[in-house]
């Protein structure tokens, strides 16, 4: 019988997958998984992401076991390897499915052409997104992708639900395989979560779409409430599929008994979910967003590489309680509320003015999700050099979000405990007056919380300033 090798990147589950699908049309799937260098650098960087992968790889290798097959583990480059094992294992075809940041495009691309050059069929195919790049950019005028969410968004609703992309059966395995990976590998120390996995990521999102879903629309802007659905990591290592969750939410969509605001929160979560896919596109389609502004007239615009209150920002003592609190539970956790993320990070960009790839790196050490793609995407949209194409930056007022996000300042108080003792007032008016009637405020001495390290309103005028005569009104 005909074999087909695939080998699992970011895609760790057995079901709705494109790829073992399309391996299984050339014979009965062998599976493997390579630790390449590109993923080994960023299993490196964060050791909460290097612990979660290696469980999602265990419970991987697990399901597999349980169809009378295993994972066989190979560490290298995915070029050579892949092309050894399938001369060993008599495959003609090798399936793997695509990355969407530079880097790892340009890993897909090498792998490839070793593999045709050894004269193997190799097949790389779109399993990340909901809707591949190309289905959505069929339609548009270039054929090379949507720069605007806009218009995409209307696009790829016209695409829905994706059909469940089915699987393969499996070989029993006689080539042995290496070690699993363990976090210890790539200098980790966390415990493996015991809840990565397909299983575990089906559950979560069965949880999240019982319930929490039909008040998305208040929980994606509100940090305190602990309710969008937390689905980054899994997605970003595949442990579900972003058409499962699409499709699962289209379903939940079509219950005849929904409320009006239940049925937009429904379509809110849609909407997040296409922005995955639109990011994912939009770093298809231009390699360079990883390092590169999007937009051509910032590419000359000069973010400051540091800043005095650089470190403030980075430890989560900015004086801005919002700010703070979500630095915070990145550092404690993995992961940011999105609200949260958004007002942070144009803290960095505006209020410190600096470059938007610095405050991407940082984060990068903490999260659990593994999706440089997103990353890039996101960070640009907020610096204002990326997909947003708003013709001033969006500059948030980061005491007025904490008023109207987190009015109890109930996020705040979990992740500051400096502050867990105050007033509402003192912590939600920082702006009762300038920085020096702050200091004598009991809520601030040397050794709790900081006062504000600066006065919004002048930072931000300051950089509107700069970017009128800069960017709008260029010499
Ligand atoms: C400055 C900034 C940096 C970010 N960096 C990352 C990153 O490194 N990796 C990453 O995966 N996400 C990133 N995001 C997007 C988003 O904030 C996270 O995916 C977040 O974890 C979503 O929380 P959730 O899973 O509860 O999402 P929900 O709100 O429940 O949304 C469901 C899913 O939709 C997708 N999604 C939601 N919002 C976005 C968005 N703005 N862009 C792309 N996809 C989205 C995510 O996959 C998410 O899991 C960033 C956002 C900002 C503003």
């Amino acid at each position: 019988m005909a074999r087909a090798v695939f080998a699992f990147t970011r895609d760790l589950r057995l079901n709705d997958h494109a790829g073992l699908a399309a391996a299984a049309r050339h014979g009965v799937v062998v599976p493997v998984h390579v630790i390449d260098p590109v993923s080994a650098a960023r299993l490196r960087r964060s050791p909460r992401r290097a612990a979660y992968y290696c469980a999602a790889i265990r419970a991987l290798d697990a399901s597999l076991r349980a169809r009378g097959s295993a994972l066989i583990v190979r560490r290298g480059n995915a070029g050579p390897v892949l092309r050894a094992l399938a001369r060993a294992l008599g495959a003609g075809v090798v399936a793997w499915s695509c990355g969407y940041d530079a880097k790892t495009i340009r890993r897909d691309r090498d792998l490839q052409s070793t593999l045709e050059e050894a004269g193997l069929r190799a097949l790389p195919m779109h399993d990340g997104p909901a809707i591949p790049p190309e289905d959505a950019a069929a339609a548009h005028s270039r054929g090379d992708g949507y720069r605007a969410f806009v218009p995409y968004h209307a696009r790829w609703r016209t695409l829905l639900p994706p059909q469940d992309a089915g699987s393969a059966s499996f070989a029993a395995v006689e080539i042995a395989s290496e070690a699993l990976p363990i976090p210890e590998e790539f200098g980790s120390q966390a415990p493996l979560p015991g809840d990565a996995g397909e299983d575990a990521a089906r559950a979560k999102l069965r949880t999240f779409l019982q319930s929490a879903v039909l008040q998305y629309g208040v929980a994606r802007n509100v940090p305190a409430a602990r309710e969008t659905s937390r689905l980054s990591a899994e997605l970003s290592f595949g442990t579900i599929a972003a058409r499962e969750v699409v499709r699962s939410a289209c379903e939940r969509a079509a219950d005849p008994f929904l409320l009006a605001e239940e049925r937009a929160s429904l379509r809110l979560y849609l909407r997040a979910l296409a922005e995955r896919d639109f990011f994912l596109q939009l770093a298809w389609y231009n390699e360079s967003l990883a390092e590169e502004p999007l937009q051509p007239k910032m590419r000359r615009f000069a973010f400051a590489r540091t800043h005095p209150h650089l470190d403030a920002w980075r430890s989560g003592r900015t004086g801005f309680a919002l700010v703070d609190a979500g630095i915070r539970e990145l550092r404690a956790t993995g992961w940011m509320h999105p609200r949260v993320r958004a007002i942070a990070a144009a803290f960095l960009c505006f209020d410190l003015g600096v470059d938007w790839r610095i405050g991407r790196d940082e984060w990068d050490v903490y999260l659990v999700e593994d999706d440089p793609a997103l990353a890039a995407g996101n960070w640009q949209w907020i610096a204002g050099v990326g997909a947003d194409l708003a013709a001033y930056p969006r500059i948030y007022n980061p005491v007025k979000q904490a008023r109207r996000f987190d009015p109890a300042a109930e996020y705040i108080r979990t992740w500051i405990p400096e502050l867990a003792g105050q007033p509402d007032v003192a912590i939600l008016d920082p702006g009762l007056g300038g920085r020096e009637q702050q200091l004598p405020l009991p809520l601030f001495g040397t050794r709790s919380y900081p006062p504000p390290v600066l006065d919004h309103e002048t930072a931000a005028r300051a950089f509107l300033e700069r970017y009128a005569r800069e960017v709008r009104t260029p010499a």
